[in-house]
């Protein structure tokens, strides 16, 4: 791409944080410090405009979801995330788009204390493909095979909110209220949570990012850890948001089958139940208890047998 070189320099280049970064963008390849006895985990998430996010997003926030997307995959892996790739492909050389993509990745970048290590740069329809790096102690990963019939399901704060302000934008009105402006932004500035992430993984067996809905996302731990699910519906918590805008129907099914909030699904075994409460409450991050494994069926019912299925449940 013409001006590739000046882009990089200009956009894409800045002082990496991490001694073990040997050599970072600028070279054939960069070279990085593998801290002994760990795990490389790697995943890459690519995102396309109208697909992943409305094709007039703020730049700030693609740069900065494109990032955390990321990072997610590392969290529900319970590693920590270290280094970070970019494969760019752009129409053009906007630089007002590039300033504020830019501007996003380096802002989540830095808050999630990650380094971008090199990248790759062309011309064609707009593509955001990241490649990310992290470390996860040797036997400490959390896979979606490790579930166990009669451990508690969680998650991290509460789903719903993204599915809402997908629907919200939608709607392109005129003026938003303070709750639906709460719902886009957590569509477009998803949160990875990666420092919850740091206490769940002494406590997990299983762990998923929930990017596709809770019920599509916990069927890949029920089908990986040859398990099924019980949910207590009536237990489901809300956003303050979500419950203001939407009625108690609305808003289950908006946290049951919504995608893009990026919280943590993740089951624990009941005996260490009480100290990994304890441990989240001390650490003031948020959790909700919504059900537990149960024997292998790989279906999810309700609290009363009735099955919940990803798509549309039939609950009501
Ligand atoms: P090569 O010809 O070896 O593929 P490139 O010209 O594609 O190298 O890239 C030059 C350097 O810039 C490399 O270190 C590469 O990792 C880095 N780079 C290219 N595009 C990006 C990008 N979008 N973000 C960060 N680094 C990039
Ligand atoms: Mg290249």
């Amino acid at each position: 791409m013409a001006g590739e070189f000046d882009l990089i320099a200009r956009y894409f280049s800045w002082p990496a944080r991490s001694t073990r970064v040997n050599l970072s963008v600028g070279d054939d390849a960069a070279l990085l410090d593998i801290s002994p006895n760990h795990q490389l985990a790697i995943s890459v998430d690519t995102l396309v405009p109208d697909i992943h996010f409305p094709a007039d997003t703020a730049p700030f926030d693609v740069g900065h979801k494109a990032l955390s997307v990321n990072v997610s995959d590392i969290a529900a892996m319970g590693g920590e995330p270290c280094w970070f790739t970019l494969a760019l492909t752009l129409p053009t050389y906007d630089t007002d788009w590039l300033e504020g993509f830019s501007a996003g990745l380096q802002a989540a970048a830095q808050s999630y204390g990650v380094d971008l290590i090199g990248g790759d740069t062309t011309r064609g329809p707009q593509t955001i493909s990241i490649q990310i790096m992290g470390e996860t102690a040797v036997g400490q990963a959390l896979r979606r095979s490790a579930g166990q019939m009669g451990d508690f399901l969680y998650t991290t704060a509460s789903t719903g909110d993204a599915a809402a302000g997908l629907a919200i934008y939608k709607e392109q009105l005129p003026e938003l209220s303070a709750s639906q402006q709460y719902c886009l932004d957590r569509l477009n500035r998803p949160t990875a949570r990666i420092a919850e992430s740091r206490v769940i993984r002494d406590y997990a067996n299983a762990c998923i990012d929930i990017s596709d809905g809770l019920l599509q996302d916990l069927s890949h731990i029920l089908k990986a850890s040859d398990c099924g699910a019980t949910i207590y519906t009536d237990q489901v918590q809300f956003s303050p948001a979500l419950k203001q805008l939407y009625d108690h129907q609305q808003c289950l099914s908006f946290a049951l089958t919504g995608g893009d909030d990026y919280e943590l699904l993740f089951s624990v075994p009941q005996v260490k139940c009480k100290a990994f409460e304890q441990a989240m409450r001390q650490s003031g991050y948020t959790y909700q208890a919504i059900g537990k494994l149960t024997a292998n069926s790989g279906v999810i019912r309700d609290r009363d047998g009735t099955p919940l299925t990803a798509t549309g449940f039939q609950h009501f």
